[in-house]
């Protein structure tokens, strides 16, 4: 089966980032065969699409989701929250107790057709539903499989609901784990869940550690995301979040903490150290209130920042434009951190991905994966290596994606889902389950 696009301006990405006008890319067996010039790729194929005032470019990946969060859209019986812990309180920690399984499903194939849409194709997903805990990583992997998307999945493991539901969110991280190490498929993947630093005592932390390391996973966990963690674990503790998870040997080179919006300098090196990443989240920080993260300070540190949303989109290239501007904003100088934040999203996430999934991903090479998307573009200035990361960030991220590639398998086509699934039955359902939850609420 072989796939030509062709007559495309393809944005390669990867190491020797160029721009190639009028090109095409050659798919086989779900991997790049070839990428020539469109008068070079003549032959008969499978499928040919014509990417003709459009870019060509790798899929984005997110690197900080939370599916499960889909249904709380429009709720508006939450309290006004003063500050973040609040917020957990009265809308977060409340709506994921009343979960179902089948919410977590809906909520997870929702976001996914949502992410073929907007050209994001690899989703690193953070999961909570403490009362529905068994089986929810693997009602998400079902509908990756059917979204046709590379997830990697993990649960929120914290002290919050007590022994019980703790034991059963490592429970269903070690059995997720041992299962997608056992299918080893490129298209889901597994890490160990935790929620935070204040959730957590340390009898669990050293649980989980014993537990994820021994199973050679990485960890997924909020760090700092509002200064309220880290008074809590100096004050109880008598330390920093990021010592006390390091203390723990939370903090291993596939680990992920998300936001560190307060951590410090001397945090910031032992992350390096650590050779963890950190899943920066600029829109939910806004939202929250918590603060900006440093991603010029950790950058310059070693540290590599990766993309995520939080959930509050999967638009990817939104994610970066807010990431830029925050960041100047953060920086308190309109032209800092361009680079710094550009490498999030288009060179770091798929670095991670890459090593997490086991395949090439991130970049239209020769033998990387197939994970490809089209948007409608006309550069009206010049287009080339020197400027394409100024047309992505204000330009590309305005447009629309026309078709969406993940390993060979085309998922969207001129708009359209390309899916073996009924999408109005599907928003219907979704409708259908969130009046329940909300009256649960
Ligand atoms: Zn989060």
């Amino acid at each position: 089966m072989s796939i030509l696009i062709k007559n495309g301006t393809v944005i390669t990405l990867g190491k020797n980032n160029r721009v190639l006008k009028n090109h095409s890319v050659l798919i086989e067996n779900g991997r790049i065969l070839m990428i020539a010039p469109s008068k070079k790729l003549m032959g008969r194929y499978t499928t040919v699409i014509d990417a003709e005032n459009k870019v060509v470019m790798p899929g984005f990946i997110n690197n900080h989701m939370h599916f499960y969060s889909t249904m709380v859209r429009g709720l508006g019986k939450a309290k006004p929250s003063k500050d973040f812990n609040e917020v957990l309180k009265n809308l977060w920690w409340r709506l994921d107790k009343k979960l179902s399984l089948k919410d977590v499903y809906y909520s997870a194939i929702v976001m996914m057709i949502n992410a073929i849409k907007h050209g994001t194709t690899t989703l690193i997903d953070h999961h909570a539903s403490p009362f529905a805990i068994s089986g929810s990583l693997f009602e998400i992997a079902k509908a990756a499989t059917i979204a046709g998307l590379r997830v990697s999945c993990c649960y929120e493991v914290s002290d919050r609901d007590g022994k019980k539901v703790r034991d059963e969110g490592i429970r269903e991280n070690e059995e997720f784990i041992r299962w997608s190490k056992k299918e080893n498929s490129e298209y889901i993947k597994a890490m160990f869940g935790l929620h935070a630093s204040f959730t957590l005592n340390d009898d669990t932390l050293e649980k989980v550690s014993d537990t994820g390391n021994s199973l050679g996973a990485g960890f997924h966990i909020h760090c700092a995301e509002a200064i309220s963690d880290e008074m809590d674990s100096l004050k109880r503790f008598g330390m920093r979040v990021v010592e006390r998870l390091n203390k723990f040997g939370i903090l291993n080179d596939k680990s992920i903490l998300a936001h560190c919006v307060h951590i410090d300098k001397k945090e910031m090196d032992i992350i390096a150290r650590r050779g963890s990443y950190v899943a920066h989240n600029p829109q939910s920080n806004l939202n929250n209130a918590v603060g900006i993260a440093d991603v010029v300070g950790m950058s310059k540190k070693g540290i590599k920042v990766l993309l995520g949303t939080d959930a509050m989109t999967v638009n990817m290239p939104e994610e970066l434009r807010v990431a830029l501007w925050t960041q100047h904003l953060r920086q308190n100088n309109p032209s800092a951190g361009f680079m710094e934040v550009a490498r999030t999203l288009l060179f770091n996430n798929p670095e991670f991905a890459s090593e997490h999934f086991g395949v090439r991903l991130g970049e239209i090479s020769e033998g990387a994966v197939a994970d490809i998307v089209l948007i409608d573009y006309i550069p009206p200035t010049e287009f080339n290596e020197n400027t394409v990361l100024g047309h992505i960030i204000y330009g590309i991220s305005e447009e629309v994606v026309d078709t969406t590639i993940v390993g060979g398998r085309v998922l969207m086509k001129n708009k359209k889902l390309n899916l073996d699934i009924d999408e109005e039955e599907i928003y219907r359902k979704s409708r259908e389950l969130s009046k329940k939850l909300w009256e649960r609420f």
